[in-house]
């Protein structure tokens, strides 16, 4: 049986480890602590670490956790991460035996230059996405551009409807608030709002949340809606020829809001 835990670290950053009886993998790592104590309190080995980008809130725990195990680090080729034994791009097959899983990498830049994420269809759909897809909202573009953080979304938004996003923060509340200002009409998000606010209340993850869920609320998956296209339109004063321009002028909007 596998399980899917996220490790809190920091402000809200989720470490996931995903783990069977005996075997775990940690995906972004940023503190080794609470995922030596994860590890020691469920009596878990760790057998392989996934990288999703270079930021440090993601990778500061490595060099704790291979003095320890003696195992592979899985990471994106095109960045400088020194402690990756093995670099990955889009299709390769990340296989993980103890624990039962094969991941694909998906390409997903724009946060970073090399962004990637891990994507498996069995025992069910999953994807650690790391910074590029936030429940109800996206990363901030640092390196990439506006275009290849779209185009790394449509890839994701092309996974199976039932597929779970393991992202890297707690975000959701912030990006309710932004997404109820551009599309506040939208009665799904309305009602999902509701949800997270109770599981906030309870201390509880919003993450893992689904693709097909995400399509109904998150602004950024749906800049072909005319609802978001008028919102972009009224804030940025300007016609928006193209999803492209229109998910430019949210992203932006996001920053500032
Ligand atoms: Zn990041």
């Amino acid at each position: 049986m596998l399980n899917i835990h996220p490790v809190h670290a920091f402000k809200d950053n989720y470490i996931w480890v995903v783990h069977n009886q005996n075997y775990a993998v940690a995906i972004d790592p940023g503190i080794t602590a609470p995922v030596i104590e994860y590890l020691q309190l469920n009596k878990l080995q760790l057998c392989a670490i996934l990288i999703t980008h270079h930021h440090n809130d993601h990778t500061g725990g490595i060099a704790g956790l291979i003095q320890r195990f003696d195992i592979p680090v899985y990471g994106p080729n095109n960045e400088l991460i020194t402690a990756i034994t093995n670099p990955v791009q889009q299709n390769d097959i990340v296989n993980l035996p103890d624990i039962s899983l094969n991941l694909t990498v998906l390409d997903t830049p724009g946060h970073t230059r090399g962004h990637i994420a891990y994507y498996g269809p069995d025992p069910w759909d999953m994807l650690f996405c790391g910074d590029t897809l936030f429940s109800c909202g996206c990363g901030r573009i640092f390196e990439g551009s506006a275009a290849q953080l779209y185009q790394s979304l449509q890839k994701i938004s092309q996974l199976p409807d039932a597929t779970l996003i393991y992202c890297a923060h707690e975000y959701t509340l912030g990006n309710i608030a932004f997404a109820k200002a551009v599309d506040p009409e939208n009665k799904k998000l309305n009602e999902f709002a509701i949800t997270a606010q109770e599981s906030h209340h309870k201390n509880m993850p919003t993450i893992p949340t689904t693709l097909a869920l995400e399509k109904a609320i998150n602004p950024f998956l749906r800049c072909e809606h005319q609802s978001i296209i008028n919102s972009a339109q009224n804030y940025s004063k300007q016609q928006l020829q193209n999803p492209v321009d229109v998910f430019a002028v949210l992203r932006e909007w996001k920053n500032k809001f």
